[in-house]
């Protein structure tokens, strides 16, 4: 499997000096070219930084402070792009990589028709194309994620939640970027228009062939949709496998623990009940193992030591997938 984003010990911090948050350390992450790689955790793990930081679109004050972002183009060298400059950068979004932010159907322009906002995207990147050429690229854009084309000179508040959801995804598509990044772009929704949504991007990624970062609390689509997932706690990766075989055979406790938390998976819903206590103040982060203090399988080392991320001992199950657990020492640490 060729990967097309890799990132490589990312580092993003809230503030600078003292004061600083790590809010993601040390992530190593690799998305392989056409598959839907989930990434879960609670809130507050960096989910989003990681997404932000990734692709440089982090609010202030977040600063990455280390680490590399290797994107491979589908002709040409591949390149970090956290050394792009401003203009680079300009022609790397929404073309190689785009983003679905949470809460993104409320990001809409409330004054401005469908075709206007479709339309800014197409033209902002290929500004040589005709209008009439402009609106059927929109017109074909919005029948992709299956909404009918007269919805074109609607304006926001005049789509269901669903719908403007999906013309969000329309407009991260429509440059027909390698990746697509997308932060929880259902929650908001019900359950069953989630499930619906989630499977029209695999099915849309089967035909146009893009790759997928897939964030969410919810593990049960991660399970159901996800080629593969990562799960993430206080700022870093705890473990990665086939969605299969985590769901089958999670190996560190917190992914056990959050596994056993959703309702469709594994009997009644009990919240985190999987998991006494809440996740760590990345202010004063216990040391070792962040998890260690929740996690009911600490021993001696994980109070003092951060367990590193690799591949597990054979044992337990070694091969394509990673875990930090001194349950499963690894002896070939990631990086
Ligand atoms: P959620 O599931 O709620 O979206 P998340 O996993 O996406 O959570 P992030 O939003 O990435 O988590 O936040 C990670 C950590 O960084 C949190 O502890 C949060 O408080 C902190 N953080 C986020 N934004 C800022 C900010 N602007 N300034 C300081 N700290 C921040
Ligand atoms: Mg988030």
């Amino acid at each position: 499997r060729e990967p097309v984003l890799e990132i490589r010990n990312l580092n993003v911090d809230y503030g600078l000096g003292d004061d600083a948050v790590h809010a993601v350390r040390e992530v190593h992450l690799t998305l392989h070219r056409g598959e839907v790689l989930g990434l879960a955790g609670e809130s507050g793990s960096g989910k989003s930084t990681l997404a932000y930081g990734a692709t440089r679109l982090l609010p202030p004050p977040g600063v990455i402070a280390g680490g590399q972002v290797v994107y491979h183009p589908r002709d040409g060298e591949p390149f970090d792009v956290l050394a792009l400059t401003p203009r680079q950068l300009r022609a790397f979004r929404w073309a190689e990589t785009s983003i679905v932010f949470q809460g993104a159907m409320n990001s809409l322009n409330p004054v401005h028709k469908i075709s206007a906002q479709l339309t800014d995207v197409i033209r902002a990147h290929t500004p040589g194309m005709s209008r009439p050429a402009q609106v059927a690229r929109a017109r074909e854009l919005l029948g992709l994620v299956g909404i009918a084309a007269d919805r074109l000179e609607a304006y926001p508040h005049q789509l269901s939640g669903g719908m403007r959801q999906r013309v969000m995804i329309a407009m991260a598509l429509a440059l027909e970027p390698q990746v697509v990044i997308m932060d929880e772009p259902t929650t908001a929704l019900d359950v069953v228009m989630q499930r619906q949504i989630l499977r029209q991007i695999v099915q849309l990624r089967e035909r146009l062939g893009f790759s997928v970062l897939f964030i969410t609390h919810d593990l049960s689509l991660l399970v159901e949709f996800s080629d593969r997932i990562a799960i993430m706690y206080g700022g870093r990766i705890v473990e990665e496998a086939p969605a299969a075989a985590l769901y089958r055979d999670s190996l560190h406790p917190y992914s056990h623990g959050l596994l056993n938390s959703f309702p469709a998976l594994r009997g009644a819903k009990r919240e985190l009940s999987g998991i006494p206590g809440s996740p760590p103040d990345l202010r004063a982060m216990p040391r070792g193992c962040s998890f260690h203090p929740r996690c009911p399988k600490a021993f001696e080392p994980c109070g003092t030591h951060v367990p590193p991320l690799g591949p597990p001992p054979a044992a337990d199950g070694a091969g394509n997938r990673t875990v930090a657990c001194w349950l499963h020492p690894t002896t070939a640490p990631v990086g």
